[in-house]
């Protein structure tokens, strides 16, 4: 483990942080992103703020920069990715909405699309002019992204599709999404599929809004009525959409970020220890309290020390292993044990949300947020698989349905067309 830039990262960093310096506010808490997540916010301005920090950003050769230099990125390597993370991270940035475009859909599109795809899509999704989301879980395939009923059948230089997808993160402001869908049931599951990218204002789709337990309503279901789609808009071949799948989910794990440790949250609930009396005794002087704490910066330490792991085998040009399932799997424990503290020490105030509730209701919404962060990007259990088979080298799952035909499969039955 190398904790130490070399002369060109450091270099590097330098040039990203004067950028940076020269073009956007930097923060109060260096590091501490977690209060303004929390606070609520006018979505529409807020997209449009974050689109013309995208297009400042793509003037100057900052956006994108992982990706190849004749698309607009500046072809980096994935240790400046990171070091340009870690340093954006110290500044008002608001990058968020674009994570899962410019993250996941311009490498698949770099990696398997045609030229005309490239020209089409890449350069306003660089700008920020469009927004993408990506149409994968279904309200029975979800872990097991194969297992998808959503139908697509040929009609001339058209595909109709049927179906339905769920927990669509974005998909209400999205102007593009990646969609995976069933074309060969005959064929065992993985080789069937069909990646597409489709117009979000097709005739035919609708989008309604998940309600979540913070109040927000970030993602939607989605539901498609003989939509449509230009054959034009396949992505790779046809039948061939689990191997682009692939392409777009090994993305989702490369966008890596600050690595901070989440040492911002570990500062507020010290402070919030320090300040409260709700347990009968300043919670910075009481065992029980001080012996959580001791453990909740355990916790954090571990995380550093592992992203730093990850960072040096990336640093040296390597795949990073599957520590960054043993780093996401921690993250999500403690921020449970954090969420559980910081409610004690808050007492009735900790129960209140909104932006005039004690520190903006951070701690309620981290409550009731942390749940869905068991589950995006991989849950507990399947994470617990990975380590299981690759680290500790125990035998893999059974698969039994992988040779059969996908109408064959219980559950198999596709949306009617
Ligand atoms: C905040 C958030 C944002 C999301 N955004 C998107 C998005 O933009 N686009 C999108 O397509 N999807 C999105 N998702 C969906 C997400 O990818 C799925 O929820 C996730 O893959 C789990 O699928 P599922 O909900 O169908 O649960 P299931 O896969 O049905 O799992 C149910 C339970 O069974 C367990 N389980 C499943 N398989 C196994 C196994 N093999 N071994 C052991 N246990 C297992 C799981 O761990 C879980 O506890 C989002 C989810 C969240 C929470």
């Amino acid at each position: 483990m190398d904790f130490e830039d070399t002369p060109e990262e450091a270099a590097f960093r330098a040039e990203c942080n004067k950028w940076l310096s020269d073009n956007a506010e930097p923060r109060s808490e260096e590091g501490d992103q977690t209060a303004e997540l929390f606070e609520e916010r006018d979505e529409e301005a807020f997209i449009k703020e974050a689109q013309a920090w995208q297009a400042k950003k793509a003037d100057a050769g900052w956006a994108c920069i992982r990706w190849p230099e004749e698309y607009g990125g500046r072809s980096a390597t994935p240790i400046q990715q990171v070091i340009w993370n870690q340093e954006v991270g110290k500044f008002h940035a608001p990058e968020g909405v674009f994570t899962i475009g410019q993250g996941m859909g311009g490498p698949t599109v770099i990696t398997h699309g045609t030229p005309e795809q490239k020209e089409k899509w890449l350069r306003p999704l660089l700008r920020g002019e469009e927004i993408w989301c990506q149409l994968f879980s279904e309200p029975a395939a979800g872990s097991d992204a194969a297992g998808i009923t959503t139908r697509a059948l040929r009609d001339g230089d058209e595909f109709i599709v049927n179906g339905q997808k769920v927990w669509t993160s974005g998909a209400h402001y999205s102007k593009w999404g990646m969609l995976t869908t069933r074309t060969d049931p005959d064929a065992p599951k993985h080789k069937g599929m069909t990646y597409f990218i489709v117009d979000m204002e097709s005739e035919g789709i609708t989008v309604r809004p998940l309600k979540q337990m913070t109040g927000g309503a970030n993602f939607n279901e989605v539901f498609f009525e003989d939509v449509r789609i230009p054959a034009w808009n396949v992505i790779g071949d046809i039948n061939d959409g689990w191997r682009i799948a692939m392409t777009t989910l090994m993305n989702e794990r490369v966008a890596i970020g600050s690595g901070s440790g989440g040492s911002g949250g570990m500062r507020a609930l010290f402070d919030l220890a320090r300040n409260s009396t709700a347990t009968g005794t300043r919670g910075s002087e009481d065992p029980e309290v001080r012996q959580e704490l001791m453990k909740l910066q355990t916790l954090a330490n571990i995380m550093k020390y592992t992203s730093f792991r990850t960072l040096t085998s990336i640093s040296q040009g390597k795949v990073p292993g599957p520590e960054g399932s043993i780093g996401k799997l921690i993250l999500v424990k403690s921020m449970a044990a954090s969420a559980d503290l910081a409610e004690r020490l808050s007492g009735a105030g900790g129960m209140c949300a909104g932006s005039d509730a004690p520190e903006h209701g951070r701690w309620v919404q981290l409550l009731l947020s942390y749940p869905g962060m068991k589950i995006a990007g991989g849950t507990d259990e399947i994470l617990k698989n990975i380590i299981g088979e690759r680290v500790l080298g125990l035998p893999r799952e059974p698969r039994v349905d992988k040779d059969v035909p996908f109408k064959e499969i219980p559950g198999g039955t596709l949306a009617s067309a």
